[in-house]
C-alpha cells in the first residue's frame, strides 16, 4: 500500500497539469468499475526520490444531472478518504473564491492531512491571490506553479516526512510481534494497537545519563508495550508504539529502547545528534534534565531546536529523589528556565524520579495538555476583538506621523499555532510589538509551552 496523496480543488486550477507533472506518462489503474472511483484518475507520482500514488478528481466539468457543486463534493470526498494526504490547490491568479471554501470546509472536517497549494505562481501577478490563501485556515500556501514546475522542492519537502511516517507505521503494523509481553488470559499487548486514532508522537531527549531509558523503562513498566521496537524511521532513530496510561503513544529514540528490546546485546547511548533527529519526529518533546546538573549546553541546545521546529515542549527534571531541599531547588530550577530559555515561556516544569516511578502520572497530564495546546485553534472573530482591545491598551507605533493600523488577524495554523496579522507597514512593527501580542495571545487564550508563531503582512 503506498502512500497516497490526492489532488483537489475546483476546476480550472491546475489540478490535471499537476498530476500530470507528477506523474508523467506513468499513468496507471484506471478503475472501469462504473460509479466506484471512475472519475478519478489514479497514478503513480515521482518526485525527486520519493515515489507516491496520485489521485485527480479530473473531468467534473462534464455535464450531468447533477450539479456541478454536488458531483465536486462527492467526488472530494471519496478522493479525500482514499488517501493519505490531501494538495488543495488553488488560483493564485484568481484569488480565493467561494467554491474554494466549500473545498475548504470538507478538507478541514475529512483530511488527515491538507496541503495547500497555491497555482499559477510565477512571477508576480499571483502575490495577493497566495496571501488570500492563509484566510482559509490551513496554513502556508505553498507556491506553486504546475506549468513550469516551480515549487516542487517545496512539495518534496513536507511529503517526505509525511511518507516516511506512513511506511513507518506499514511497518510496524506489519512486522512480527518481538518481545511483546503475554498477560495472564494469554493476550498480547499486540491486540490494543489503536488503529482508528494516530498515536501521540512523543520524544525524550536529553544529555546522556539524565536518565532517558530509566524513564522509558518505567514508562514501559508500568503499561503494556503495543507494538516491537522498530528501526528503520530512520537510519538511526526507532520508535515503539505502546498505550501509557491509555493514550496510544509512540515514543521516539532512546537507549532504553533498544535495551528493553534487546535489539542490541550492548547498551549504546544515542547522542545529542539522534536526540536532534527524534525532535523532528515528534509531537511532544519531553526534555529531561539531570536535577543535579540542569540546563547544560546540551539541554539548551534540544530546547531550542523543539522551540524552533515549532514542538510542543515538557521540561522534565529528573533524580528528583535525590533532593533533599525540594522547594528550593524547584524556585531555582524555575528562575534559571526563564532566564535560559525565554523562547519557551510557560512550558510545563514537572519533577519526576525515573527510578522510583513518581511523578509519571503528571508526566503523562503534561505531555497530553501541551499537545492539547498545540493543537488549539482559536476562532476568527473571538481574535479579532482581542487585537482591538491589545491595540486600544497599547497602540502600535506610528513611524513619521502616521500609525501602523492593525487591520484583521486569523489563525492560519496549529501544530503549533500560527496566526497571521494584516497591517500597514509591516515591515516597521518591531520585534517588541509581536512579542508584546504573542505574549497576549499566550495568557489571554491560556497556551503556554507552545511556540506561537506570529507574522505581520501587509494587505497589498
Ligand atoms: P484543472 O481543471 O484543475 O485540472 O486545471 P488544468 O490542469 O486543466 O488547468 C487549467 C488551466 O490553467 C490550463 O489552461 C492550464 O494550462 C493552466 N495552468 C495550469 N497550471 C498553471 C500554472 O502553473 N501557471 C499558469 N499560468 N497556468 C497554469
Ligand atoms: P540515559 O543516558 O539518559 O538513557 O540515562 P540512563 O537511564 O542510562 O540513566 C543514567 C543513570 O542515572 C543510571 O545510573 C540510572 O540508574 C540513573 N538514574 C536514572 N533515573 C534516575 C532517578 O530518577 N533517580 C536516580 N537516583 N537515578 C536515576
Amino acid at each position: 500500500m503506498s502512500f497516497t496523496l490526492a489532488i483537489v480543488g475546483r476546476p480550472n486550477v491546475g489540478k490535471s497539469t499537476l498530476f500530470n507533472r507528477l506523474v508523467g506518462k506513468r499513468l496507471a489503474l484506471v478503475d472501469d468499475q462504473p460509479g466506484v472511483t471512475r472519475d478519478l484518475r489514479e497514478g503513480q507520482a515521482r518526485l525527486g526520490d520519493l515515489r507516491f500514488t496520485v489521485i485527480d478528481t479530473a473531468g467534473l466539468e462534464e455535464a450531468t444531472d447533477e450539479s456541478l457543486q454536488g458531483r465536486m463534493r462527492k467526488l472530494t470526498e471519496r478522493a479525500v478518504d482514499m488517501a493519505d494526504a490531501c494538495l488543495f490547490v488553488i488560483d493564485a491568479r484568481a484569488g480565493v473564491l467561494p467554491a474554494d471554501e466549500v473545498f475548504a470546509d470538507i478538507l478541514r472536517r475529512r483530511s488527515a492531512h491538507v496541503i495547500l497549494g497555491a497555482n499559477k505562481a510565477e512571477g508576480t501577478a499571483a502575490e495577493a491571490g497566495v496571501l488570500e490563501g492563509y484566510a482559509l485556515g490551513l496554513g502556508e500556501p505553498l507556491r506553486l506553479s504546475a506549468e513550469h514546475g516551480e515549487g516542487m522542492g517545496e512539495l518534496h519537502a513536507i511529503l517526505m516526512p509525511l511518507i516516511e511516517a506512513a511506511e513507518a507505521q506499514a511497518a510496524e503494523e506489519e512486522a512480527p510481534p518481538t518481545d511483546i509481553d503475554v498477560d495472564e488470559e494469554g493476550e498480547t499487548g499486540l491486540s490494543h494497537t489503536p488503529t482508528a486514532a494516530r498515536p501521540l508522537q512523543v520524544a525524550v531527549v536529553g544529555r546522556p545519563n539524565a536518565g532517558k531509558s530509566t524513564l522509558i523503562n518505567a514508562i514501559l513498566g508500568e503499561d503494556r508495550l503495543l507494538t516491537g521496537p522498530e528501526a528503520g524511521i530512520t537510519r538511526d532513530a526507532i520508535s515503539l508504539t505502546l498505550d501509557w496510561q491509555g493514550t496510544p503513544t509512540r515514543i521516539f529514540d532512546t537507549a532504553g529502547m533498544r535495551k528493553k528490546a534487546k535489539v542490541q546485546d550492548k547498551v549504546e547511548k544515542l547522542s545529542v545528534a539522534d536526540g536532534l533527529r527524534a525532535v523532528k519526529f515528534a509531537e511532544v518533546v519531553v526534555i529531561l534534565l539531570d536535577a543535579q546538573i540542569p540546563f547544560e549546553q546540551q539541554d539548551l541546545r534540544l530546547a531550542d531546536l523543539a522551540e524552533r521546529e515549532g514542538r510542543a515542549v515538557v521540561v522534565a527534571v529528573n533524580k528528583w529523589d535525590l533532593e533533599t531541599d525540594r522547594q528550593g531547588k524547584l524556585r531555582e530550577l524555575k528562575e534559571e528556565f526563564a532566564r535560559l530559555l525565554p523562547q519557551l515561556r510557560g512550558a510545563p516544569l514537572v519533577t519526576v524520579s525515573a527510578k522510583t516511578g513518581r511523578g509519571l502520572d503528571r508526566l503523562h497530564e503534561a505531555v497530553l495538555r501541551a499537545h492539547d495546546v498545540w493543537n488549539r485553534r482559536v476562532p476568527t472573530a473571538k481574535l479579532n476583538r482581542w487585537l482591538a482591545g491589545m491595540v486600544e491598551m497599547h497602540p502600535p507605533p506610528a513611524p513619521g506621523g502616521r500609525r501602523i493600523r492593525l487591520r484583521y488577524m486569523t489563525q492560519v495554523k496549529t501544530r503549533p499555532p500560527g496566526f497571521v496579522v494584516m497591517c500597514s507597514a509591516p515591515e516597521k512593527l518591531a520585534e517588541s510589538y509581536r512579542r508584546y501580542l504573542v505574549g497576549g495571545l499566550r495568557e489571554d487564550f491560556d497556551m503556554p509551552g507552545t511556540p506561537i508563531r506570529l507574522t505581520f503582512r501587509s494587505q497589498s
